[in-house]
């Protein structure tokens, strides 16, 4: 029984994320801001930030304007810039350890090579040598520091912080990566281990644009990832597979077998290596020209992108040809799943109207989406960005949630 006028675990909780995600933009606030934000009152609110106090979340700033009929001026608070996590995440063949506050600034980064040959134990001893250096050279207290959130590819269980299937086939599975790195630091540290898929939808946590709808995250790059979010989370499920839509059989009779050990899966038909594949398949002259301003560095895929509807028809044709599938795929999910929204990551976020037109129409080619609306939207910034970003945002809400 609650105690009277106490709010049931889960409503508090409800409360405290809605809250965090009103001032999670803000540089400072006041009680009566988040009011004006939620429609939570004034006193469960204040409740909130003392709760939010104790766990280091935010603290109290210096008073706020006082109001203009000369009233007491308010108290106001900013997210804690004295308190410490670490983001551990892969980017361009390096692992990036980088420190933040819970304000939202990078305090300091340090990145070892991250070649796709280096064993595990070498994976660890590199990430825990970082995470000593980052404490040591920034003189952060061990009451200062509240964890570590350790980003990776392949299925992971959050929970137990095991790489169940790891990205890296030579490391094997069921890798206890947080308990190893404990181990390896010496040290009972909070570690969360995450998708790097679900950490980069992790950064629409707090987004005003996700909140309370079911949202169907797209991210590409090497791989390609489709995660599925409720309320601006990805619903914990018995499998922790959430996220691994690239896998979905798009083409039975593709022959090229994929990471996953099937065939025709989706990020295998539109991924840079099959599109290279279709290019130095064309005749010299037509693929001469559609090269011809390339520089050999960029995703061949974004190239691509860039040139449509500028008169190119190879690049056209092959932009088509990536809008089907991704096209079908949504299809899929939208019978599966039933989004409001798709949000666009990484490669395909460089795609243009015309692109995501076409990814339309192929949805309404099916009679019962044929009147639908699609709302797509593009989030262009880097992963190494979202990915900071999305880490420090779980480690807030773990902290709600202990
Ligand atoms: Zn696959």
């Amino acid at each position: 029984m609650n105690r009277i006028g106490a709010l049931p675990k889960d409503i508090k909780q409800k409360n405290d994320m809605e809250i965090l995600r009103s001032l999670a933009d803000l540089e400072s606030f006041t009680v009566q801001d988040i009011a004006n934000r939620t429609k939570i009152s004034r006193l469960t609110i204040t409740r909130a930030l003392e709760r939010f106090m104790e766990k280091g979340i935010v603290v109290q700033s210096g008073k706020g304007n006082s109001t203009s009929l000369g009233g007491k001026k308010p108290q106001e608070y900013i997210l804690n810039p004295n308190r410490y996590a670490i983001s551990i995440a892969p980017s361009k063949g390096k692992t990036q350890c980088t420190l933040m506050s819970f304000d939202g600034n990078e305090i300091d980064m340090k990145e070892f090579p991250f070649p796709s040959n280096m064993a595990y134990p070498q994976f660890i001893k590199n990430a825990a040598a970082c995470i000593r250096d980052l404490l040591k050279d920034n003189k952060i207290k061990e009451e200062e520091f509240y964890g570590i959130v350790l980003c990776s590819g392949g299925i992971i269980d959050p929970k137990e912080g095991v790489f169940t299937v790891s990205s890296i086939p030579e490391w094997g599975n069921d890798l206890h990566a947080a308990e190893d790195l404990r181990k390896e630091l010496g040290k009972d540290y909070h570690i969360e281990s995450e998708n790097v898929s679900k950490v980069c939808s992790g950064m629409l946590r707090f987004n005003n644009d996700v909140l309370g709808k079911r949202v169907a995250v797209m991210y590409a790059d090497y791989g390609i990832s489709i995660t599925l979010l409720e309320d601006g989370k990805t619903p914990d499920t018995v499998n922790n597979v959430n996220g691994e839509l690239g896998h979905m059989c798009l083409d039975p009779n593709d022959e090229e077998i994929c990471v996953c050990g099937s065939k025709g899966c989706f990020e295998v038909l539109i991924s840079q290596k099959r599109i290279r594949k279709m290019i130095d398949a064309l005749p010299a002259k037509e693929r001469d020209l559609l090269l011809k301003d390339y520089d050999g560095k960029e995703d061949v895929r974004i190239y691509l992108l860039k040139k449509q509807g500028e008169g190119n028809a190879q690049a056209d044709r092959l932009c088509e040809y990536m809008s089907r599938y991704i096209g079908l795929a949504f299809r899929n999910v939208i019978l599966a799943f039933d989004p409001e929204l798709f949000v666009i990551q990484g490669v395909f976020s460089y795609a243009s109207k015309q692109f995501f037109d076409q990814v339309r129409s192929v949805i309404r080619e099916n009679k019962y989406l044929a009147n639908i609306d699609i709302d797509i939207r593009k989030e262009s910034r880097e992963l190494s960005q979202m990915l900071k970003k999305g880490s420090m945002n779980i480690a807030l809400c773990s902290i709600l949630e202990e």
